[in-house]
């Protein structure tokens, strides 16, 4: 039981997380979610229950935490709001339940997973070398699992303290045994890196291998779900192009 998908801010995006779903059966035997499992997308229930369904260890995100009312809106951007209140009327109770019940972070297999950072699980940031070297100086851990931004990034520190970082391509895969890292497989439902497709990860624990994968989903589908409810129509633009 070492073969690990990771995926982080799913972001209530149904039909994305279908695809890597469908795209990646077979290939792990366990289920990391680092966050963000809801909030931005039409599909909150549907996506709690599908991750609930495969028996996924996840952490909480600030947007979970911002539904169920225990996280400080004010640093959001404005037209997220509308979609905040939207998905805290229209989030089931046991859907709450469960991401009321889920750790800031996770410890497994000699890593540990968490949505943001190490240092502020829920709000802080690894953007940049510099962030990274904070990280790594703070970090036990071989192995950081990490998601947020929205951005697939890989981040070696090597055993002479050197520290290099790279967005990884689709198909391309890591050997974690080269030294520390800290790893954000990208996001689901809501990917930054200019490209449209479910970003994700498959992490073999015992190979010490990570890959990467991108994989097209039918977005036209999740944008008219939106524009149906109503989102703002920035929200449901960027999905078309992975901004
Ligand atoms: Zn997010």
């Amino acid at each position: 039981m070492s073969r690990f998908l990771v995926l982080s801010d799913i972001h209530a995006n149904l039909e994305a997380l279908e695809a890597v779903l469908s795209e990646t059966q077979g290939l792990w035997d366990r289920f990391l979610v680092l966050g963000d499992t809801v909030d931005y997308g039409p599909d909150p229930d549907a996506v709690v229950a599908a991750v609930r369904a495969l028996g996924a260890e996840a952490v909480l995100g600030n947007h979970d935490a911002a539904v169920l009312g225990i996280y400080d809106t004010s640093q959001f951007r404005r037209e997220i709001l509308p979609v905040v209140e939207w998905t805290t009327k229209n989030t089931g109770e046991s859907a709450k339940q469960w991401l009321q019940s889920l750790p800031e972070r996770i410890e497994v297999e000699g890593a540990v997973a968490v949505h943001a950072n190490l240092a502020d699980p829920l709000s802080g940031y690894i953007l940049s070398k510099e962030q990274a070297r904070e990280q790594f100086a703070i970090s036990p851990f071989r192995l950081v699992f990490f998601g947020h931004t929205h951005l697939c990034r890989v981040y070696l520190q090597e055993t002479n303290g050197a520290i290099s970082g790279w967005t990884p391509k689709h198909g391309e895969t890591v050997d974690v045994s080269r030294g520390r890292f800290l790893m954000n497989p990208g996001s689901v439902g809501q990917p930054r890196n200019q490209d449209p497709s479910a970003f994700a990860a498959l992490w073999d624990s015992e190979r010490q291998t990570i890959r990467f994968l991108r994989v097209p989903y039918p977005v036209s589908i999740t944008q008219e779900k939106m524009l149906r409810l109503g989102f703002p129509r920035e929200l449901v633009q960027r999905l078309a192009y992975g901004v």
